[in-house]
């Protein structure tokens, strides 16, 4: 029977199944998902549903790709409105944000996991070795981790490097950088205060959004960062780590700016640098978010700067 239920699965399923398989392997909660069965509906439900969220319907305000052709994304009133965190001082729980989730019928994909006993960023970053798990391997120069620090209260979470990130192994050095950092300062903060990461740790070629199967392998790593860290707050920097945490297609217009949750902590998804590069008008809005992480954080502005941070750049 089983047999005969494999012959009847198609090949890409397959090969979706056999990458999901490897996304648990590298949570280290295979025996969990094998335990399930291989043929139950949940779990081709799941796999579809992490399928569709990522990288779809993605508008204009939130690519971080400088020269993106995308059309803002029309507002869906018919979709209910995110979910607001309302409480913080319940028991963390893993993120549900099933409201702002069109299509994802099964657990979350990243609250399916347990957090990894004892990790650290040494050996998650041991873990990823000289990472091959998905094609950017090909062109990247350097695998770009993360950097600040382990303890921060506040991880910042981008896209995926770019040029100058993919030379120096760090994030956010380039021009967006320069800005993420005057807005870090902004918030009465050092940039080695904070952490920052992206979705994908090799650069997309041409600086395009990362596809499914570059987020998928690289997701589970992304995950053990933030437990390992495990900070007050996330800040999601525009709809691709946004729609990539919440696994969600709608637009980053329609909930930044609200308070949300992952995986029992706040998260507070805003545009990216590298738009506000290209709209300095958005500053002000990025402005009022991070006000919000602040009053989180007990952090005061430092004196001078404000939205208007990076004006000059
Ligand atoms: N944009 C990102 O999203 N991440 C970086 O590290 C640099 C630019």
């Amino acid at each position: 029977m089983i047999r005969n239920m494999s012959a009847r699965i198609p090949d890409s399923l397959q090969k979706k199944i056999s990458q999901r398989l490897s996304f648990y392997d590298d949570l280290g909660v295979r025996l969990f998902y094998k335990d399930r069965g291989a043929g139950s509906n949940r779990e081709s439900s799941t796999t579809e549903s992490f399928a569709e969220p990522v990288n779809q319907q993605i508008s204009h305000e939130e690519s971080s790709l400088p020269k993106s052709t995308r059309k803002p994304e029309p507002p869906k009133p018919s979709q209910p409105a995110p979910r607001a965190a309302t409480s913080f001082s319940a028991p963390p729980q893993p993120a549900r944000t099933t409201d702002i989730l069109p299509v994802s019928t099964g657990p979350s994909l990243f609250e399916a996991f347990d957090k990894v006993p004892d990790d650290s960023l040494p050996k998650i970053r041991t873990d990823l070795g000289e990472c091959t798990r998905c094609k950017l391997h090909k062109t990247r120069n350097k695998i770009v981790f993360g950097d600040g620090s382990a303890k921060a209260e506040l991880v910042f979470v981008g896209e995926g490097p770019g040029h100058d990130e993919d030379l120096q192994g760090l994030p956010f050095v380039g021009r967006a950088g320069k800005l993420l950092t005057q807005m870090i300062e902004a918030m009465g903060l050092q940039r080695q205060d904070v952490y920052i990461c992206n979705v994908v740790k090799c650069r997309p070629p041409e600086n395009r959004l990362p596809e499914k199967d570059e987020v998928t392998p690289c997701s589970p790593f992304l995950l053990r960062q933030l437990d390992a860290i495990n900070p007050k707050v996330i800040v999601a920097l525009g709809a691709c780590a946004a729609q990539t945490l919440l696994e969600t297609t709608r637009g980053i217009s329609q909930f930044r700016g609200q308070w949300l949750e992952f995986r029992g902590r706040k998260l507070m998804a805003t545009y990216h640098p590298a738009y506000l590069l290209r709209n300095p008008s958005a500053k002000s809005e990025v402005w009022k978010d991070l006000q919000k992480v602040m009053a989180v954080l007990g952090l005061e502005a430092k004196k001078g700067k404000s939205a208007e941070a990076g004006k000059s750049s």
